[in-house]
């Protein structure tokens, strides 16, 4: 009720120094662990705060003792550092600490009232029999408040990084279903989800606060490169389109630019040098380059000198640029998670921007190629490669069919992370001109094959 929304706010400000939350998201999410009784499970990208959803209703909950798993004891340092600074009793327990301090902690998790609000622990940790005794010690005064699984995606073999020792912790929470469990992560497609709801034995109905992947100021549509008579020019035409004639006349910082992926090295070259002719100033950006040229291009690229860089998809890690108004792809995309993430770089102030593949039938064939070499080359290494590298496969074929099977694209995107499908509002070639996009399509297919 209000009152809790109230005392919530209160803790928030004086607690954590947040004058709100940062999004409606993050309060539901927090409301629910403070109010609920019933497991949660948490995905918002990095940065957005998903931490305070356990630490907050953990410092409500008076008397009480959260158990946290995080995979990284330099990441239990900083958060209990953090926390510390706040006046909020953050401890750990580890094999790493001197002996004295984990008698100290030991000691206070025994009292009857223990001044530890969160306990942080690695899964390895959890599985040890000093833990164990704590655990049973907790529960049976009623003192756990609830389970947090951090980085929960740690759990699922198809999630980025896989930890073994996260299986143990679907042991550990059986053995106290009684205790609400909240999982928590950034990365999650509907297949590591279900593999977080799986392991840690989430027990339904589990309350779920997903971002949506929807980006509503994204365009994506698709190119056939076979039925064009010149694709460079219908490129720099889309690049123009999405620069604008003035560019060179807006501040530097604010600047609209683009991005073009490209699959090789010599493809950056060659299509830069092109653009570049037809007036559209464009530098290549790829891993054979000296660091000190690739720092220069991304530098320029970076503060708006030039607008359009072309490269491998090594570029992009960690770059954050607002005005980034179109992403083009003149490769084939691994994945449809790899293309909504690299396509995601555009429109990050929220402006209109523009993902468009431009698909041909040698660049997929290229990557089909690759792909199958690959999975020859993981089956002969073992059992636990062959699946890894049917995957691969799986995700590639599910990326050819996003663009070869007229569908709003937007809806690929929502199936694929397990949301339901978005109101497109003519946000894709399709939902705009379903019989344009689906003739063009099938132009493609009726192409020479060559
Ligand atoms: P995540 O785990 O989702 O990557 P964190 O929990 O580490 O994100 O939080 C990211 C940053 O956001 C931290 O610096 C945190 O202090 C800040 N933050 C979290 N909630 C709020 C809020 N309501 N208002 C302002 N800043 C916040
Ligand atoms: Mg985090
Ligand atoms: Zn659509």
């Amino acid at each position: 009720g209000s009152e809790t929304l109230e005392t919530v706010l209160k803790t928030l400000e004086d607690k954590f120094g947040h004058t709100d939350f940062k999004s409606t998201l993050q309060k539901d999410a927090v409301l629910a662990v403070v109010q609920g009784s019933g497991d949660v499970f948490v995905s918002m990208p990095t940065g957005s705060g998903k931490s305070l959803c356990y630490q907050l209703p953990a410092v409500i909950k008076e008397r009480c003792v959260a158990i946290v798993v995080s995979p990284l004891l330099a990441l239990i340092t900083d958060q209990i550092e953090h926390l510390l600074k706040r006046k909020i009793v953050a401890e750990t327990i580890n094999s790493k600490m001197l002996v004295e301090d984990k008698r100290r902690v030991c000691n206070d998790l025994k009292t009857k009232c223990p001044n530890t609000q969160l306990l942080y622990i690695t899964p390895e940790q959890a599985a040890t029999s000093t833990f164990q005794e704590i655990l049973a010690h907790l529960h049976k005064h009623k003192q756990i408040s609830y389970f947090v699984v951090d980085e929960a995606h740690c759990v699922s073999q198809w999630g980025h990084d896989f930890r073994p020792d996260y299986l143990k912790l679907g042991k550990l929470r059986e053995k106290y279903m009684d205790i609400p469990c909240i999982a928590l992560t950034a990365t999650a497609t509907a297949q590591v989800e279900k593999d977080i709801y799986e392991q840690l034995s989430l027990k339904s109905p589990v309350a779920r606060f997903k971002t949506s992947c929807f980006r509503s100021n994204l365009f994506y549509d698709i190119a056939f490169q076979n039925t064009s008579a010149d694709p460079e020019t219908d490129l720099s035409l889309y690049a123009s389109e999405w620069l604008g004639d003035d560019w060179d006349t807006q501040p530097l910082k604010t600047r609209p630019c683009g991005i073009i992926y490209c699959r090789t090295r010599e493809s950056t070259g060659t299509l830069a040098e092109i653009l570049t002719k037809k007036g559209i100033h464009t530098k290549a950006y790829h891993a054979g380059l000296k660091d000190r040229e690739r720092a220069e291009v991304q530098d320029e690229w970076m503060t708006g000198k030039i607008p359009v860089i072309t490269a491998t998809i090594s570029f992009g890690m960690g770059v954050d640029k607002a005005s980034v108004r179109f992403v083009a792809h003149w490769c084939m995309p691994q994945s449809v998670a790899g293309y909504y993430q690299e396509s995601g770089r555009a429109g990050r102030d929220g402006q209109p921007s523009g993902c468009r593949i431009f698909y041909s039938r040698k660049e997929r064939n290229a990557v089909e190629f690759l792909l199958k070499q690959d999975v020859s080359k993981k089956t002969k290494k073992g059992a636990k490669y062959e699946k890894q590298a049917k995957q691969m496969m799986k995700s590639y074929e599910a990326m050819v069919r996003y663009c070869e099977i007229p569908q709003c694209r937007h809806a690929i995107f929502s199936s694929y992370f397990g949301d339901s499908p978005p109101d497109c509002q003519k946000k894709c070639d399709f939902c705009l001109d379903p019989k344009a996009t689906e003739d063009k399509t099938q132009a493609y297919f009726s192409s020479d094959v060559g």
